[in-house]
């Protein structure tokens, strides 16, 4: 019996949706509820010696642990070598392990395409005297960048423009020259690609994606195989107090029981949309990993299992997007994606990403297929008008 069976988790071999039913859950107890409530509270009774987990409310939490071990349970199924660490924020995790593991004159290779704000974690670390070096996601340009590298950073497939690189390759290659290497697993999820797996140190990923899925809440955590590592990253977290509500933490542990429905039949309509857009001429730089001709799609299909649920694409300008965004009825225009509601946004109007006046990000939700893609359509029909 592996120690998540013990702790009243999924038997190594179980798929995915009864994985994420189950993970985490604590042996029953009669009377109690299958996933306890969530614990309010700032300090724990605490007579004499300090030995168990819960002290006070910045160190631990027993709602944070049954939601670790439900994410380590998805990202390394059948492992106990991997703890898991859960964050205010997806920024709180990535913050998290950048500033544990880096020190002045370290060097760290990060993508020059991932999410927006990656431009201001640069500038932090080079105010700290950390020497940032970057390359595009596609091709594995980060290879080149690796001599004398303390850490490398991949984030695959990126946001927004879902190029992949190769984890295997990168770690290898990493691991020779005695990097570490962490991968932002936010858009694929764990049920879409587990990096510990790949080889990678860290898995780090925002939960306020498509992990919960609602919308409702920001959570991000940081699963990782190396203990010192982990040790440093805890107490990371414990100094600067980034650490997620209980009650955040409960509604994530809650969302996480339906991921693999949302899951497949997001990722399954995505693949649905992609193939509408392929066929209208406005439609340019359409992006998709698991469209089988997309750039991404070979690398993509030999190390995800699911190819998440974000397209993007570009229309002919910025007015054509806007019309375009503006018409549409069942996708809201808004930032963020993996939600059971579709959102979709023009991602220039951020500045930050090197993307095209008329680039559409486009997060698809958990609608009827044939409604979501006749409303995209008729939206493409009157913005061109
Ligand atoms: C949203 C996002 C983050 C940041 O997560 P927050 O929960 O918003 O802090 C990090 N990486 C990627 C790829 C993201 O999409």
């Amino acid at each position: 019996m592996s120690d998540s069976a013990a702790d009243g988790g999924v038997r190594d071999g179980a798929g995915d949706g009864t994985r994420a039913v189950r993970a985490g859950l604590p042996e029953p107890v009669k009377y109690e509820p299958t996933l306890p409530g969530p614990v309010f509270a700032a300090h724990f009774h605490l007579p004499g010696e300090v030995t168990g987990p819960y002290s006070y409310g910045r160190d631990d939490n027993p709602t944070w642990t049954h939601l670790e071990r439900a994410i380590g349970e998805l990202e390394a199924p059948g492992r106990s070598d991997v703890e898991t660490l859960v964050f205010a924020s997806g920024m709180a995790a990535i913050s998290a392990v950048l500033l544990s593991q880096l020190r002045a004159g370290d060097t760290v290779v990060l993508p020059n395409d991932g999410y927006q704000v990656l431009p201001l974690v640069r500038a932090q670390l080079e105010a700290y005297g950390i020497e940032v070096r970057t390359a595009p996601t596609g091709g594995d340009a980060q290879l080149d960048l690796l001599d004398g590298a303390k850490l490398l950073w991949l984030e695959t497939p990126s946001n927004p423009g879902l190029d992949v690189c190769d984890i295997r390759r990168l770690v290898e290659a990493a691991h020779a020259r005695g990097a570490l290497v962490a991968v932002d697993n936010t858009l694929a999820t764990p049920l879409g690609q587990r990096p510990l797996e790949l080889g990678a140190d860290f898995s780090v990923a925002s939960g306020t994606k498509q992990l919960t899925g609602h919308g409702d809440l920001l959570l991000g955590y940081v699963a990782g195989t190396d203990a010192s590592a982990m040790t440093a990253v805890r107490r990371w977290r414990k100094v600067v107090g980034a650490i997620p509500g209980p009650m955040e933490a409960w509604l994530a542990h809650r969302s996480i029981a339906t991921l693999q429905l949302r899951v497949d039949r997001q990722d399954a309509t995505a693949l649905i949309l992609a193939e509408a857009l392929r066929g209208r001429d406005e439609v340019t730089e359409l992006r998709y990993p698991g469209l089988p001709d997309d750039p991404s799609h070979r690398v993509a299909s030999r190390q995800m299992r699911r190819y998440g649920c974000v397209v993007s694409f570009t229309l002919p300008t910025r007015a054509c997007a806007e019309r375009f965004l503006d018409a549409l009825r069942l996708v809201d225009d808004a930032t963020s994606f993996g939600g059971v509601r579709s959102t979709a946004e023009r991602r220039g109007r951020w500045g930050g990403d090197a993307v095209s006046e008329g680039f559409v990000r486009f997060s698809v939700g958990a609608e009827d297929p044939e409604d979501l893609v006749a409303d995209v359509l008729r939206a493409l029909d009157e913005s061109a008008r």
